[in-house]
């Protein structure tokens, strides 16, 4: 969404070139939002989909935790102002020397799919929390996550029974609906399994204490997506049904949800023509693609709103692309998308929901295009 804060600080510094501008006043809003939505959770920020310092310093203020990937993101958290305490390393695949520097700044929550991780973890992180992330199976999802992360909950139960054997705490079990998960009901499932990893364990004389139940809540591209409210309630349901009256601590790390609608890319149209005379389709070529940021463009997936200032006048299905030399730097061509016949070249375009996944994924120079600018206000 285009804030009148985002407005006036285009209107008034009138930036060159595509850029993100991110409004800090929506990011609060949706920690709010989600605060009030799961109280009984404690939000670990995926840092990765906006790791911008005045968004990390602003969440840590906020009472957020965070959710890292790699011991650069851990110092970008720290740096912030958040203690060790509240940084969970959450990458099931870590170098043994990154999770011995993790343990050396005070990190003491791992996160382990496999034996062989766990085995890393003891000799370098000895005593840590280790929770163990089941696979999912991503349907329903925008942006699925495939099978890359997690095992099979019978799996889940043997690593975190050799953790506790290698002296490590067994302390919860993790999951990842998919990002951009737009059914409210897509945890449940991954409870159920979870409950089952719970009790096995139990049984084994290990007492799990938490369920950490990642990312995936939505942001608004063009279609709009349930409340932070209406995730809560079907996610507490889930978790009575299956855990009853002893739920356990439970996590949540939104990513998208926390930052998505917060930005959004000013672009420009370098040049709009056509294939051929009867070519029915418009090509539009903006100055920013795939590799200036919008990689989740990838296949289509994520769909972002366009704003013109055109918007009302008569639309045309176009092809949109970027302005690289890589040919795969299409961002819609199977599905084309409406843009106002009146747009033409030089006119500046707003690109919504820009706030994730979008600086993180802008290459460093590719043809010489610089990195994606991004301007926190
Ligand atoms: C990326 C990631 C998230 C954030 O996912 P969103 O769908 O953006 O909310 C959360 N947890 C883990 C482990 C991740 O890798």
């Amino acid at each position: 969404m285009t804030t009148q804060r985002i407005r006036d600080f285009l209107a008034t510094r009138r930036p060159d070139g595509p850029c993100l501008v991110v409004d800090l006043d929506v990011i609060s809003d949706n920690f709010h939002a989600f605060r009030h939505a799961m109280p009984d959770s404690a939000i670990y920020y995926a840092v990765k989909a906006n790791p911008a310092p005045e968004v990390l310093k602003l969440l840590a203020g906020l009472g957020s935790n965070f959710d890292c990937a790699s011991v650069a993101e851990i110092e970008m958290a720290l740096e912030a102002g958040a203690t060790a305490a509240r940084i969970s390393f959450g990458n099931t695949i870590k170098k043994e020397r990154d999770v011995a520097r993790a343990h050396a700044l005070g990190v003491s929550l791992f996160a382990v799919d496999s034996h062989e991780e766990v085995e890393k973890i003891s000799r370098a992180a000895p005593g840590a929390r280790v929770f163990c992330r089941v696979l999912t199976d991503g349907e329903g999802a925008e942006w699925p996550l495939s099978r890359k992360f997690g095992c099979v909950p019978q799996m889940a139960v043997d690593v975190l029974v050799y953790a506790h054997q290698l002296g490590l705490q067994s302390y919860g079990v993790s999951f990842h609906v998919g990002s951009q998960m737009t059914k409210v009901d897509a945890w449940d499932l991954a409870l159920a399994d979870a409950k089952r990893v719970f009790v096995s364990l139990a049984k084994q004389g290990i007492h799990l204490q938490m369920v950490n139940m990642g990312g995936g809540f939505p942001t608004k591209y063009l279609r709009d997506v349930p409340s932070a409210e209406a995730y809560g309630k079907s996610i507490y349901q889930a978790l009575r049904t299956h855990f009853g009256n002893q739920i356990p601590q439970t996590i949540i790390e939104p990513g998208r949800g926390m930052v998505g609608n917060a930005g959004v890319i000013k672009a420009e149209v370098v040049l709009i023509s056509k294939k051929s005379d009867n070519d029915d389709a418009r090509w539009v070529f903006l100055d920013i693609g795939k590799f200036g940021g919008l990689a989740e463009t990838m296949d289509e997936a994520i769909r972002y709103p366009i704003r013109t200032d055109h918007d009302g006048d008569e639309m045309e299905p176009c092809v949109i692309a970027g302005p690289t030399c890589d040919s795969a730097d299409v961002l819609y061509e199977k599905n084309l998308y409406p843009l106002p016949i009146s747009l033409s070249i030089g006119d500046e375009v707003l690109i919504e929901g820009t706030g994730a996944y979008t600086t993180t994924y802008s290459a460093v120079a590719f043809n010489g295009f610089e990195p994606l600018k991004a301007y926190v206000i």
